[in-house]
């Protein structure tokens, strides 16, 4: 249950909504919003009359949410959620093409592949500093050193960048030098991470995992949300199915409209890791902007043999020109703007 209370409501009013919430052993967490104050009421809640709140003076309505998830909910929220960082916005009427190396890998690779993207028309740069590797043995990033470079680099060709915390440890470094805040497919439900991220004032994108339901990633965004962040993205970036082969993941472009309809908050499609060939990386990009989702994450690199992480699935900076082009063209066929 939600209770949004008045615009101009008191603090007497305010704890006569707690002190109802409190004496069914439910705990009022408040949400202050841009114009309106709410109560999220977290517990069994099932049990509490609405109409207790409805018949005080500082409430204005009551929403009872059947979906499991609420503050991700269009039922809670009815307007899209945009979200700025530095010039660059996710939300509707716009697509983010976020490009860039799977892992950063040096100063030198790094450097050279964020200005080819940034001169294709990037908007965003994406690269990992902590890799979660199926394999021990595999590279595991660069670390705070990679970080590093990735704030330099942002900071040079002016692209925010995106990048994913594993664990406390590296969300606190992930919180100091990037702009994005990445939680993978491995980590959705790691709820500890996810608190965490929660109580953080910088945008966080929720990879889908990989064999998670759409209400399970929506409720990953809901932990996020109901710790206080409200800056929080969805990515889209492919279930397991029974054919690895061709695709390596199925990228189920099918849930796009579907958590557009059942959220307000912006999502992206990762067409690389959802479909792990290079050669199905533009039409599924193509697609994705299609389908409505607001932004694409893409793995660029310029020497993809040599390719510390994932070389299969990234795009040259040639091909991925080429794609912006592209998507340049199906955006305006669809009224979306593309900054950049
Ligand atoms: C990534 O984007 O670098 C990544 C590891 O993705 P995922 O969590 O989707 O596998
Ligand atoms: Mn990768």
């Amino acid at each position: 249950m939600i209770i949004i209370l008045k615009s101009g409501h008191t603090q007497s009013q305010l704890d006569e909504v707690k002190l109802i919430v409190e004496k069914h052993q439910c705990e009022p967490i408040l949400i202050k919003g841009t114009f309106k104050t709410t109560v999220n009421v977290l517990g069994d809640d099932t049990q509490i009359d609405a109409d207790l709140f409805r018949q005080l003076a500082g409430v204005e309505e009551v929403i009872r949410i059947a979906a499991p998830y609420r503050l991700a909910s269009r039922t809670f929220k009815k307007e899209d959620t945009t979200i700025n960082i530095k010039g660059v916005t996710y939300g509707p009427g716009h697509f983010v093409i976020m490009g860039g190396p799977c892992a950063v890998e040096s100063e030198d690779q790094t450097y050279r592949i964020a200005r080819a993207v940034k001169k294709a028309g990037a908007n965003v740069l994406r690269g990992g500093a902590y890799k979660p590797r199926t394999s021990p043995y595999a590279f595991q990033g660069m670390g705070e050193d990679g970080l590093k470079i990735l704030r330099a680099v942002s900071d040079e060709t002016g692209l925010p960048v995106i990048t994913e915390a594993l664990d406390s440890k590296s969300l606190e470094m992930v919180y100091k030098y990037g702009d994005i805040i990445q939680v993978g497919t491995r980590n959705m439900q790691n709820f500890s991470l996810l608190k965490e991220v929660s109580k953080l004032d910088k945008p966080v994108m929720i990879k889908r995992g990989m064999s998670s339901t759409i209400d399970e990633w929506l409720l990953a965004a809901e932990y996020v949300l109901a710790g206080g962040n409200h800056q929080v993205m969805l990515c889209e970036r492919g279930i397991r199915s029974f054919d690895a082969r061709y695709t390596r993941n199925v990228i189920d472009l099918g849930a796009v409209p579907v958590a557009k309809a059942l959220s307000h908050l912006p999502v992206v499609v990762d067409p690389s890791h959802g479909s792990g060939r290079k050669e199905n990386v533009i039409p599924m990009s193509l697609a994705s902007l299609a389908v409505g989702a607001d932004s694409i994450l893409v793995d660029v690199h310029d020497d993809a043999t040599k390719a510390l992480c994932d070389g299969p699935q990234a795009l040259t900076p040639p091909e991925f020109e080429g794609l912006v082009k592209k998507l340049h063209r199906v955006a305006s066929a669809l009224d979306i703007k593309i900054k950049g």
